[in-house]
């Protein structure tokens, strides 16, 4: 049996006529930059994930980027961020020329280690972008402590934990992306809810961050032709908008059904010396991956190979160790648990669309490795 890794043709194929009439009044309507389908779709992830309102802007990157602009970092300044993401949670420090400074993760949820961040703090660091990997919530309430003690701007890099109410990913109850200054959200086509295309969202716990964004997004204006401050172009386009309407009604289901294969991994992965994700007590998943560690990852991979069942490494290579950050002057081993997450680590498949039999020959192939 075939279980691919990722299959983005099953979702579509099943919205295919609700997508494309969307595209077709929007493409009639001729409503091309933000516009009314925008609009609509940031009123309703907004209701939907439980903030107060939503920027709809035009890549996940794009958010990190507007957030590092309004918290004003710049040059000299550190902003402390995990090295085990994917790059974009360090674009947005690097774009204002602030220092990304690397803090390792803890071994058990792959997130920021509170007790690592209090030990990174210098006088010049002036903010951290928490990341919530794979879509589990990092430990807020002690990385709140920390900012609020030493005077940080907090940015919650959400790209891969879109909630819907009750289907996490909340911590405490809280939906990650308000808990800090900053929250954002990518819809690229892989995330929990993506886009046929490029896009991305912003929310901000606090009125006047969130009317800043807004002036940021285009241009720095509020009014055609006058430009308070310098902004940008991170406007969200009506197609992107209209699509996420038609998707976001079933995020929730889609949730679910991460959480429901999930939930028969961790019940039924009996391979010894296989680590599965820690299930913290303050906030579930939205299970954006299911990743696991094993001590021979490859072989294992190459089993499951054999078996037919996609498998992925995210990530392969640390930040820290990336070629575009070696100026920096991290080098093998100064970060240890993100380095062995890289070299320990297979995402199993986990999309929403897999069947309960699928599911049973990847659980059936792990385990007879
Ligand atoms: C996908 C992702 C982003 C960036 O999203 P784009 O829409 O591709 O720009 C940022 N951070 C994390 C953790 C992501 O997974």
């Amino acid at each position: 049996m075939k279980v691919p890794f990722l299959d983005l043709s099953l979702q579509h194929k099943a919205l295919r006529e609700q997508a494309l009439a969307a595209l077709a009044a929007t493409y009639d309507a001729t409503r091309f930059c933000l516009g009314k389908d925008v609009e609509d779709f940031e009123k309703a992830f907004a209701s939907t994930l439980g903030y107060s309102k939503a920027l709809g802007v035009n890549s996940g990157t794009a958010p990190l980027h507007m957030a590092c602009m309004i918290a004003g970092f710049g040059p000299g300044d550190e902003v402390i961020v995990p090295p085990f993401t994917f790059i974009s949670s360090a674009w947005g420090i690097s774009y204002v020329r602030a220092t990304p400074k690397f803090v390792d993760i803890e071994e058990g949820t792959f997130n920021l280690d509170p007790a690592k961040v209090e030990a990174a703090i210098t006088p010049r660091t002036k903010g951290i972008v928490v990341v919530h990997l794979f879509g589990q919530p990092a430990r807020m309430d002690e990385i709140m402590a920390i900012a609020r003690k030493h005077r940080l701007f907090v940015i919650e890099d959400c790209a891969q934990a879109d909630c819907a109410q009750a289907v996490g990913a909340r911590y405490k109850g809280t939906p990650v992306g308000i808990i800090g200054d900053v929250g954002t959200f990518s819809f690229y086509p892989t995330k929990n809810l993506g886009g046929c295309g490029e896009g991305g969202a912003l929310v901000a716990k606090d009125d006047a961050v969130f009317t800043t964004a807004r002036q940021l997004r285009v241009h720095g204006s509020d009014r055609r032709y006058y430009h308070d401050i310098v902004g940008g172009n991170f406007r969200m386009d009506g197609f992107q908008g209209a699509l996420l309407n038609v998707k976001l009604p079933h995020l929730a289901g889609w949730n679910a059904r991460r959480q429901e294969i999930a939930a028969r991994y961790l019940r039924e992965l009996k391979l010894a010396d296989l680590q599965l994700p820690e299930q913290p007590a303050y906030g579930k998943s939205v299970v954006h991956q299911f990743t696991v560690r094993h001590p021979r990852r490859d072989a294992l991979r190459e089993h499951l190979q054999k078996q037919e069942v996609g498998t992925d490494l995210i990530y392969p290579v640390p930040l820290h160790l990336q070629k575009c950050y070696a100026s920096l002057g991290y080098s093998s081993g100064s970060l240890p648990v993100a380095e062995k997450a890289c070299a320990t680590c297979v995402s199993l498949p986990i999309f929403p669309e897999l069947t309960d039999a699928q599911v049973e020959h990847v659980i059936r192939s792990v385990n007879s490795f």
